[in-house]
């Protein structure tokens, strides 16, 4: 008797697979930290694959900077990425076959009308447009496949891109009549956006960044150069409207005091953003520790243990397409 698709795929890592990434744009910033990272690590229960996105990266027409690869691997870890758990995407390299597999089913029209892709229209050089941009979520999604991932945690920024994954997958499962590959979900990243030093998206650039493993003194003076609305010693401030203040609300468990001297003008905003200072240098100083003591990391052990989950999805894939 024949065994169909169905039958002969049952979803084995359908239970709580998880994946994410991060472009390797150099040392961490507090805007990544608490944008992604910070939710990597508080995460449990989860077969997890956290890849450092070096094919995405050459989307842009930065070159990519393997010193910047190296340093982010290292702040990763620093931070609590278990090392086994991560990769640089380039390592496994079944994520570029599945991507041009999954390309075979994906209509053109599914990615130009990606927000990200139409975004980017007019704010790149045509000579950017390329296909490698355009197909820049069908490899996300086959990013998230490639591991039948169950959950991705992302920004509300990404979730159109979960939406596409889901609907490549539903559409792979269609035409190949299998259930192989599962409909991720997105598991949401709530934590308010940690703002740059100008109040903006921290971003390097626009110069605005506060590095994670930068030095005490690095951090001191970043802070210290930020502006604030109140022009007198003596004039009350709107804590709410102040972006240093609303770095006391992450790293001071005593910020609530700093409201209220704020507000009466009972502190003056030099000797506030020492405050702030101090209390980022101290909650990072663990990591930043543990940091010194890493240089160039291989992630050997995570490119191999993504490829062995990597490869056998993979060869299904293939089967299925009868190739
Ligand atoms: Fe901002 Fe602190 Fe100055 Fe208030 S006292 S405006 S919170 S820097």
């Amino acid at each position: 008797m024949a065994i169909d698709h169905k039958t002969r795929y049952t979803n084995k890592y359908m239970a709580n697979t998880l994946v994410s990434g991060i472009k390797p744009s150099g040392s961490l910033h507090l805007g990544n930290y608490h944008g992604a990272v910070k939710q990597w690590v508080s995460l449990s229960d989860y077969t997890m694959f956290f890849m450092i996105a070096d094919y995405h990266a050459l989307t842009s027409p930065q070159a990519l900077n393997k010193t910047a690869k190296y340093d982010m691997a290292c702040d990763l870890i620093a931070l609590g990425v278990h090392p086994e758990c991560l990769f640089y995407q380039s390592d496994v390299p079944e994520h570029t076959e599945l991507a041009l597999l999954l390309s075979m089913i994906t209509p053109l029209k599914w990615l130009e009308r990606t927000p990200s892709f139409k975004d980017q229209l007019d704010k790149r050089s045509p000579d950017w447009i390329t296909h490698g941009f355009l197909g820049y979520p069908l490899l996300m999604a086959a990013d998230i496949l490639l591991y039948r991932a169950t959950h991705v945690p992302v920004g509300t920024d990404q979730l159109p891109h979960i939406e596409l994954t889901r609907e490549i997958a539903r559409r792979f499962n269609h035409v190949y009549q299998t259930d192989l590959f599962p409909m991720p979900q997105p598991i949401l990243n709530n934590t308010p956006v940690f703002v740059g030093t100008d109040g903006e998206k921290m971003s390097k650039s626009r110069d605005n960044i506060l590095p994670v493993m930068g030095s005490e003194s690095d951090t001191l003076d970043r802070i210290k150069q930020m502006k604030t609305h109140r022009l007198r010693r003596n004039d009350p401030g709107v804590p709410e409207k102040c972006s240093v203040f609303s770095y006391h609300k992450v790293y001071n468990p005593d910020f609530l005091s700093i409201k209220v001297a704020c507000e009466t003008a009972a502190i003056g905003c030099v000797d506030c953003k020492l405050t702030c200072a101090q209390a980022i240098n101290t909650a990072l100083a663990p990591a930043r520790k543990t940091r010194a003591t890493l240089s160039h990391s291989s992630l050997d052990a995570g490119a191999k243990r993504a490829r062995l989950h990597a490869q056998e999805t993979l060869t299904q894939v293939k089967d299925i397409m009868k190739l």
